[in-house]
């Protein structure tokens, strides 16, 4: 039975992947996380208890806790999620960004280095560290193409920086120090258990409560969106055969602009709750973000090639199936949108 450490696996993606190992291989997982505001162990509640999971609190940032955390439980793998992640507040803060995804990302390489020296000779060729990146860090496509394995770096955003460094970092600790990383860069995830920060959470909660859905810009920027549970499910194949020293670019071949989700979830929402219907008349335009990218996609012919690996559900089903998570999840989310709103959490978002 293998094991593997799984840092940030209390966040949006993170949860997903625990939660997919344990249903769908026979892994032990162990969560390293440091529980930040974007964390919910609630999200872990179909596998607290079972016995092949652990949970280990500690920081990526802290070479101690991390020496401890791979001493304790010898992996056989690592797959790193644990990241700042939210590109407005890298704007507002942007130190936080590079301290936890260059620096946490160098702590976590090295260590997983000295970890691999002691295994047994037999094992070392086998140890693998899974990078999980985003398609943000090769900027802003015109309107055709698409990101694939050979794009150029090209980050806008000082948290598209910081995770282009951590990309750079997991290659180099490949060639110089025959670790074996492999670096994915996928588009944005959607799904349940999604801080209501980001997009698609937060406007689904807006159109509930009848709050304005503010729209950066035109609303014309384009994203390509994948499921977090096809996501996870691409992790596992890229952690079970995934090439060392290369990377997969995932996407979910659904690009949208940012208007026409916010419309559709409207829509959505209208229909299933018509008590507030008419909901596409809360979008408010507010001023752009800086640096914004106009559009991202994704060509993820090597991994469909490679590792048979493709998105099971379409954007459409997907998103339904999403808006019905939230509603039905009300205790999930309640007590962090509160919070958000009492300015704890995020001033940008005070004027949503
Ligand atoms: P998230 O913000 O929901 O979760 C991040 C997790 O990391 C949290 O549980 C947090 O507590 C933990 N964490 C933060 N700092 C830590 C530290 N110093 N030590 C230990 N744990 C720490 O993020 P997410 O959306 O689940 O993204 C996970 C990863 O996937 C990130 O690396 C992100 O860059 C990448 N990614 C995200 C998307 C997306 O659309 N969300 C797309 C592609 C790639």
């Amino acid at each position: 039975m293998k094991t593997v450490l799984v840092t940030g696996g209390a966040g949006f993606i993170g949860s997903s992947l625990c939660r997919h190992l344990i249903a769908a291989t026979d892994c032990r997982v162990v969560n390293f996380d440091l529980l930040t505001y974007a964390a919910n162990p609630a999200s872990l509640a179909p596998i607290e208890g079972d016995p092949r999971y652990a949970f280990v609190r500690g920081d990526i940032r802290d070479a101690e806790a991390v020496a401890a955390v791979f001493e304790r439980y010898r992996p056989d793998a690592v797959v790193h999620l644990a990241a700042e992640s939210h590109v407005d507040r890298s704007i507002a803060g942007p130190l936080a960004f590079v301290e936890t995804n260059v620096l946490g990302t160098g702590v976590l390489l090295d260590q997983a280095t000295r970890h691999r020296d002691r295994l047994p000779a037999e094992a070392r060729d086998g140890f693998r560290f899974v990078h999980v990146s985003t398609d943000e860090v090769f900027g802003s496509l015109g309107s055709d193409g698409a990101f694939h394995e050979e794009t150029r770096y090209d980050p806008s955003s000082p948290y598209s920086a910081s995770k282009a460094a951590s990309d750079h970092l997991a290659a180099a600790w490949w060639r110089t120090y025959g670790l074996g990383t492999i670096v994915t860069n996928c588009s944005n995830n959607y799904g349940p258990c999604q801080f209501p920060e980001k997009l698609i959470p937060l406007m689904i909660l807006n159109a509930l409560e009848g709050r304005p859905l503010p729209v950066y810009g035109d609303g014309g920027q384009v994203r390509d969106w994948l499921h977090v549970e096809d996501h996870a499910a691409a992790l596992a194949r890229v952690l079970e055969a995934g090439e060392p020293g290369s990377r997969y670019a995932i996407g979910g071949n659904a690009e949208r602009t940012n208007l026409a989700v916010v419309h559709a979830i409207c829509d959505t929402l209208d229909r299933l709750r018509p008590d507030g219907a008419g909901r596409r008349g809360l979008v408010s335009f507010v001023a752009d973000r800086p640096g914004h990218d106009r559009r991202y996609a994704i060509d993820a012919t090597r991994i469909g090639r490679d590792l048979g690996w493709r998105p099971a559900r379409s954007f459409e089903d997907g998103l339904a199936a999403t808006i019905a998570w939230y509603l039905d999840n009300r205790a999930w989310w309640e007590p962090l949108r509160r919070s958000v709103y009492k300015g704890e959490r995020l001033g940008l978002l005070a004027a949503a």
